[in-house]
């Protein structure tokens, strides 16, 4: 499979209407097909919008549609909203704008490498608030330096629930198990 194809992937699975968890008419939520915690779920846009960086303040009501189906998918699921964050990538790898909406548990035996968990739980992430605030006050969302994104990939593993920190994934893994069990 070529690279371009593998971006693609999210675009394909949003064809596919038994995926659609909920839709409407300017957005799908579907699942995340590698969650990385007991809950994942991505919200697309119809509109042909490759990532946060084709964002300007127009689209400031797209993304408020986006979070309105991401609180829905939270209720639909039963789940809490504060057990849950709600964002983008900064640095986005599959083609078509998606909102993460995840679970804080991170407990997924999709969630495997260093980066996976630092994409979440550092400044790699753009919390949906923030991503506003910043296309109001300037009008685009800022990339990060590659310097910036390498240091942030590889930042030391820290737990998102208190002080801990691993000498490896599978030391937070098991770490994590015991704030959800
Ligand atoms: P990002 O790093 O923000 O581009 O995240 C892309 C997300 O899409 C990851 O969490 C992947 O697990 C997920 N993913 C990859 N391929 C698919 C697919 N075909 N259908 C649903 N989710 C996918
Ligand atoms: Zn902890």
């Amino acid at each position: 499979m070529s690279v371009n194809s593998w971006a693609n992937g999210l675009v394909k699975t949003l064809k596919d209407p038994s995926t659609h968890i909920i839709s409407s008419n300017l957005a799908v939520v579907i699942s995340d097909k590698y969650p990385k915690a007991k809950h994942h779920y991505l919200v697309l846009p119809h509109e042909d919008i490759p990532s946060i960086f084709n964002l300007n303040k127009t689209h400031l009501p797209l993304l408020e549609e986006l979070y309105l189906l991401a609180l829905n998918v939270i209720e639909v699921k039963q789940q809490k909203l504060q057990n849950f964050k709600i964002g983008f990538h900064n640095q986005p790898s599959m083609q078509r704008l998606h909102l993460h909406v995840i679970s804080k548990d991170f407990v997924s035996d999709c969630l495997k490498k260093k980066k996976h968990w630092n994409s979440f739980n550092t400044g790699l992430f753009l919390d949906y608030e923030d991503l506003c605030k910043q296309l109001q006050e300037t009008g685009q969302v800022k990339r990060l330096d590659s310097d910036t994104l390498k240091s942030l990939s590889n930042v030391d593993l820290k737990c998102n629930q208190c002080d801990f920190v691993a000498k490896n994934m599978p030391n937070l893994k098991q770490h994590l198990l015991q704030h959800f069990n």
